[in-house]
Parts: structure tokens; C-alpha cells; sequence
């Protein structure tokens, strides 16, 4: 099977959630850095990417199981969904 035709359930919903918080919520607590954030579209926590040091994002999927994650980048046309389940990426406008 070709990786282009895998089908992720979570990214089709169609509608995500937004946030004005421009922070890593786990970071904040622990005096952490992060390089990108990612917001939780399951409950709306706002969490470091894998490039960061703590990778909070990815823990909070080990830990809850929520699956899919939206950037949070100053550009909007860079916006993008994240499946960490599937691993599976989508572009968002
Ligand atoms: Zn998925
Ligand atoms: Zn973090
Ligand atoms: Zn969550």
C-alpha cells in the first residue's frame, strides 16, 4: 500500500479548534523551552512539538490518546494537522 493512500478517520472531520494561548502548558509549569506548539484538538491543551526539548505533545497523546494536534505558527499558511495515531499530516487553510 502506498503511503499517500492512507486514510486517517481523525483528520476528516473537517472542523478544528483554535487557540489565543502561546504557550506549552507543561513547559510553563517546569521552566521548559519549546520550538513549535501544538494544540489538542480533543481538549484544547496547548503542547510542545518533537523538536522541543520535552515533547509534550507527544506525551499527551501516550498518556490520553487524543490523537490529532493542529500547529500553532504566526504564519497561517503554514497550518497544518497531525495525526499521531495514523501519523498521517494535513494541510489546513
Ligand atoms: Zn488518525
Ligand atoms: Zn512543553
Ligand atoms: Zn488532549
Amino acid at each position: 500500500m502506498e503511503e499517500a493512500e492512507k486514510y486517517c478517520e481523525h483528520l476528516n472531520g473537517g472542523k478544528f479548534k483554535t487557540t489565543k494561548i502561546k504557550v506549552c502548558e507543561e513547559c510553563v509549569k517546569i521552566g521548559g523551552k519549546w520550538i513549535h506548539l501544538r494544540l489538542c484538538q480533543t481538549c484544547g491543551t496547548v503542547l510542545c512539538c518533537n523538536s522541543s526539548q520535552n515533547q509534550h505533545a507527544q506525551k499527551h497523546f501516550e498518556t490520553t490518546g487524543h490523537p490529532v494536534v493542529t500547529s500553532i505558527l504566526p504564519k497561517p499558511w503554514s497550518k497544518f494537522a497531525w495525526c499521531y495515531k495514523d501519523k498521517l499530516k494535513r494541510p489546513l487553510n
